[in-house]
């Protein structure tokens, strides 16, 4: 381990001699940019929001809530996921510059909200999906965010055939997006570096990424302490877009 001035220089340094870094991230990431971290403090969880206390959110934001409720799933939605307005930060931007750099391979992404495309990063997994997308249930005909955030009836139905239109977002009790979670085991797999950041390892499977590492350096940029802490060569505990600031291409 580190002394904390010199982590910075050690973090560069690895920087510098990596080339196939791969950034796995959660929703730490984006609080920054005013996104409620779905499980901290004053995070979505612990927004005691009347109308819905009769749930918990896990069932708001299920598959079986969508499929029996679709009033509450679309209401409680429209409330908390729309993203329109939010700007990328600097943890964002430094990260696609890195890709532009040719350090970074990829980056993969709990969050939904498609701020690393907004901040120019292209080659981005994002393992549960993104309310930017939406399909028709019934003929799988494509929708933008607003055809659900500005829908005028509480359930938005697709206008050629009828079906239920829904957010390409993995709910509770929905498998993980094949295409982006094979495209992350690749990336992990091959990785010289790791860098996890802003997210607390608790949310399976995504978090057993984490686990599939066997490159050279895993780096931990994170609030509150995590399961891969004590296998890291650093471990950041400062807010992420501070740590990334310090970054140096
Ligand atoms: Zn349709």
């Amino acid at each position: 381990m580190f002394e904390y001035d010199d982590k910075y220089e050690a973090l560069n340094r690895i920087i510098r001699e990596c080339n196939n870094i791969v950034f796995f991230g959660g929703a730490g990431v984006s609080t920054a940019s005013g996104i409620p971290d779905f499980r901290s403090k004053d995070g979505l969880y612990n927004q005691h929001d009347v109308r819905f206390d009769d749930y918990s959110p896990e069932y708001l934001l299920s598959i079986d809530c969508l499929m029996d409720h679709p009033d509450i799933f679309y209401e409680f939605y429209r409330q908390k996921l729309n993203v329109e307005g939010i700007k990328p930060n600097g943890a964002h931007y430094k990260l696609a510059e890195m890709e532009k750099a040719g350090k970074l391979m990829g980056i993969i992404t709990q969050n939904i909200d498609g701020l690393h495309q907004k901040a120019g990063s292209k080659a981005v997994a994002e393992v549960h999906g993104s309310t930017l997308r939406n399909f028709c249930n019934k003929c799988g005909r494509k929708y933008p965010a607003d055809f659900i955030f500005k829908s005028e009836t509480a359930i938005p139905h697709c206008p050629v055939c009828g079906g239920m239109v829904r957010p390409e977002v993995t709910l509770y009790g929905e498998a993980l997006p094949r295409d982006a979670w094979m495209q992350s085991v690749d990336w992990v797999k091959r990785a010289d570096c790791l860098i996890i950041g802003g997210t607390s390892l608790v949310v399976n499977p995504a978090a057993s990424l984490a686990y599939m590492f066997s490159g050279k350096y895993l780096i931990v940029m994170n609030r509150d302490a995590t399961s891969r802490d004590s296998a890291a060569s650093l471990v950041f505990h400062e807010n992420i877009a501070d740590v990334m600031a310090r970054i140096e291409l």
